[in-house]
């Protein structure tokens, strides 16, 4: 895989393409002589039908925050991918290409809005994926298939900001078609932020709109509880000046848990709360938790706790594609990575701080399989303030100097941890 050299990215346009639009067809020819010389010593092979490129199959999977892409490929495809913007595209380029995709598997759908593909008159082939947000390639490569005949490609895009996008961009044109890009993803993945950034804190107010979330004998909902308590956490980090802070929701809203997920990412934020407070059988059960992330559960009860929680979409109606593997794989990458220790390193010291004010049930580090919890580099962590089944705990929850003493012990624990942060160069 090498890189591609289109120096004037934005101004190509897809619009109807695979319809031999001759402006696009002209800008690939000035814009990328390189590319267009290699593809045709491909062509120029002999465009017999039994040597084109056979594409056998397209599948994708994933939702707002991130989604994997799977071509299936005859033989093994010499391929170049670049980004475009207006809308964030992710173009790859093949040699000629007989498609056989199913146009089924095409339909938008997570942070895909449109699938194109098609054969430029050059003998070169290509397939664009549009997106409705800023998003980096995180991995991409040309693998062959184990247990069946043929390679297959695959790319795993995750959400991000517009400013790591644009990063992207510069970099890319400022890539010479000779460079290898076997680096090139690395380097999309790290964004350099500017000295002058606040460290930058989003707040989850758990649930909302049609998802209230658990609910009292009494009639308290979760939502309601969630969306004080993260006004009140955002103002009192404001107060500080130290932070930047945003809400995914500041008012009664439905929002689904990738995108909550996704807020996170475009804000680059250094860390993410989300805020619940849950119901429990056990009428007795009373105090705070926080959760990581985790593809195994510390405990039946984080299991179970993970499974309501994880419900949410499912309340509003909105059809989850959990059950696929790209996606439990996806999990597991993401446990691994240097993210995981951070929030690991943050839920310790947030249990420090509240174990000072509030009272916190036993074992109060907790995890398990939290989808709101899947930003693959913005440490995260799920705060569970009380259960709004036991009557003390919804006694505190309603109450505004309660809520002031958690949000105190909250706002040390960032401190330490942005301190942490800052002493180690990030
Ligand atoms: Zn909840």
């Amino acid at each position: 895989m090498q890189p591609c050299s289109f120096p004037a990215s934005d101004n190509v346009t897809t619009r109807g393409w695979g319809l031999a639009v001759p402006d696009f067809a002209q800008t690939v020819k000035s814009a990328c002589f390189l590319l267009l010389v290699v593809l045709c010593a491909v062509a120029a092979r002999g465009a017999s039908a039994q040597e084109i490129l056979q594409a056998d199959g397209y599948k994708m999977a994933g939702d707002a925050s991130r989604v994997r892409i799977i071509m299936q490929f005859d033989r093994e495809p010499e391929v170049r991918w670049l980004l475009l913007r207006n809308p964030h595209r992710l173009v790859v380029d093949l040699p000629e290409t007989a498609f056989r995709f199913d146009e089924a598997e095409l339909e938008p759908r997570g942070m895909v809005t449109d699938v194109r593909h098609g054969n430029l008159e050059s003998g070169a082939s290509r397939v664009i994926v549009s997106m409705d947000t800023p998003f980096e390639v995180e991995h991409f490569e040309v693998v062959q298939n184990e247990s069946s005949p043929g390679y297959r490609l695959v790319a795993d895009i995750v959400a991000s900001s517009e400013k790591a996008f644009e990063a992207a961009l510069s970099d890319q044109i400022g890539t010479t078609g000779a460079t290898q890009t076997t680096r090139k993803v690395d380097r999309l993945a790290t964004p350099t932020k500017p000295e002058t950034r606040k460290f930058t804190v989003v707040v989850d107010a758990g649930h909302g709109g049609i998802d209230s979330g658990a609910e009292s004998s009494k009639g308290t909902l979760e939502k309601t509880i969630t969306l004080a308590f993260a006004l009140e956490l955002k103002k009192r980090l404001d107060d500080t000046s130290r932070y930047d802070v945003y809400l995914t929701r500041d008012r009664d809203v439905f929002l689904r848990l990738d995108e909550r997920v996704r807020i996170a990412r475009q804000h680059e934020a250094d860390l993410f709360i989300s805020v619940h407070a849950d119901t429990i059988r056990l009428k007795g059960i009373s105090g705070a938790t926080v959760y990581t992330v985790s593809d195994k559960a510390s405990d039946a009860e984080a299991a179970a706790k993970a499974i309501r929680e994880n419900l949410s979409d499912e309340i509003a109606g909105i059809e989850v594609e959990e059950q696929n593997q790209g996606v439990a794989d996806i999990l597991v990458d993401l446990i691994r990575r240097e993210t995981h220790s951070f929030s690991m390193r943050f839920a310790r010291s947030l249990v420090g701080e509240l174990s000072n004010s509030i009272e916190m049930i036993n074992n109060p580090h907790r995890f398990a399989g939290f989808r709101v919890l899947r930003a693959p580099d913005v440490p995260s962590v799920l705060l569970e303030l009380g259960y709004l089944s036991n009557e003390a705990d919804e006694v505190k929850l309603r109450d505004p100097k309660w809520r002031a003493k958690a949000i105190d012990s909250i706002v040390s624990a960032i401190d330490m941890f942005a301190a942490a942060k800052a002493g180690a160069g990030g």
